[in-house]
This record gives C-alpha cells, sequence and structure tokens, in this order.
C-alpha cells in the first residue's frame, strides 16, 4: 500500500519515507510543485491537516494522500508557536534574515527572553490526515517532549531542531542521527497512528 504524501518540505518527506514501516510505501504526490497550496486558516494542527489532505486527494483519484500539520508548544509561551510554528517570525515582525528558519528560530529567541532554562518544556506535535477523493479516512497524532536550550547546537534536521533538547537525550534533534530521531520522532508516532487507524477503518486496505 502506497501512501502519497502532500509536503514540498524536503525535511518532512524524509522523515515520512524513513518511518515508513511494513507493507506502507511513501511516495511523493506527483505534481505538487505545480498544485496552488490551499489556505492553512483553521486554528488547530487537525484542522490544518485536514484541510490539506482532502485539498490535495482531489489530484490523485482513487488513491490515498497523506497531509500533515506540525509545529512546536513551548509551555513558557501558553503553547506558541502552535499552529503559527511555520510564520512564527510574522508574528515577531522579523524578516531580514533570507531564511525561514532562521527568522523563525530568532523569533522564538526574542520569545523566550529571559525565561530559564528549567521552565522551557515544549514538543513537536504532528496530526497526519489521510484522505481519498476528497473525504477524511483517518487522522492520527504524534509528540515528542523535550526543552528549549538557549544555544543552537547541531546542523542536522530543520525548523527549531537546533533548539530542541528531546527529553532523556544528551542531544538536540539536530544532532541526532537519523535512526534515533526517528525513533522519537512526532512525525514517525503520528504515521504509526494513523497506519493502524487507516487498517481498522477501510475495510478494502490491506496494510
Ligand atoms: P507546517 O508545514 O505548517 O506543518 O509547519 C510546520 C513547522 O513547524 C515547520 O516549518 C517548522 O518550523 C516546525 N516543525 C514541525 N516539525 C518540525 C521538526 O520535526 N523539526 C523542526 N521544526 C519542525
Amino acid at each position: 500500500m502506497t501512501l502519497l504524501v502532500a509536503t514540498t518540505n524536503p525535511g518532512k518527506l524524509r522523515d515520512f519515507a524513513t518511518a515508513a514501516m511494513g507493507s506502507i510505501g511513501i511516495e511523493p504526490l506527483p505534481g505538487l510543485e505545480s498544485i496552488e497550496a490551499p489556505e492553512e486558516n483553521e486554528l488547530t494542527f487537525e484542522g490544518n491537516a485536514t484541510i490539506k489532505a482532502v485539498y490535495y486527494s482531489r489530484f490523485a483519484p482513487g488513491k490515498i494522500v497523506i497531509a500533515d500539520d506540525s509545529g512546536l508548544e513551548v509551555d513558557a509561551l501558553r503553547g506558541a508557536p502552535g499552529v503559527r510554528s511555520a510564520r512564527f517570525a510574522d508574528d515577531c515582525g522579523f524578516h531580514l534574515d533570507a531564511l525561514q528558519d532562521h527568522r523563525n528560530n530568532a523569533c522564538l529567541m526574542d520569545a523566550l527572553g529571559a525565561v530559564p532554562l528549567h521552565k522551557r518544556q515544549a514538543r513537536y506535535r504532528c496530526v497526519l490526515a489521510a484522505a481519498r477523493d476528497g473525504a477524511v479516512l483517518a487522522i492520527g497524532v504524534g509528540s515528542v517532549e523535550g526543552m528549549i536550550l538557549d544555544i543552537t547546537q547541531g546542523s542536522g534536521g530543520f525548523g527549531y531542531d537546533p533548539y530542541f533538547l528531546p527529553g532523556g537525550e544528551q542531544k538536540t534533534m539536530a544532532e541526532l542521527d537519523s535512526q534515533r530521531r526517528m525513533m522519537l520522532s512526532h512525525r514517525g508516532r503520528a504515521l504509526a497512528d494513523l497506519s493502524s487507524r487507516l487498517s481498522g477503518t477501510v475495510p478494502d486496505l490491506t496494510l
């Protein structure tokens, strides 16, 4: 069974391909670059993941299309950046750095200011929706707990990874090797959850 993933984010694609297990294959949705993206205007990860999966599934008739919405929740920021994770820098008015990840990380450091390390609990959360021909089939969720450092460590991964130290680890997400990162990954956990729900809800699927 092949699931078509609707993302152009190379970091997400890599994560899903690594997390795919057993009889599930993950492939990028063909032609995604030339499809205009839908507006992600819901207030929850689930709402935005559903918008994307339903919308993109219409471009691959009869296929199962999956789309995720994910982000970072920092307790000291009352759950921000949350669904604004990809565009957090806009909320700070940070536009100078050419790289969006750099702008977002600068915004995160600015928002956390003098918050001490022991009060920087955070988590990555991922909600993954599967849809076929414009109808939702199942939703999977996954998260990984950790904390936000005040200096960057490592250059792997993407987004907030150089600042995110998963619970119980000595290395940030940007330093961990891909196998370890996948074991902890919110995306991997969401894919596992989605797969088990899909096999229970869609009678004509053999996973
Ligand atoms: P989305 O494309 O709207 O789901 O935006 C997700 C955003 O959350 C990304 O652009 C990153 O800023 C952040 N994010 C989500 N997952 C990760 C991750 O695994 N590592 C680092 N940042 C992440």
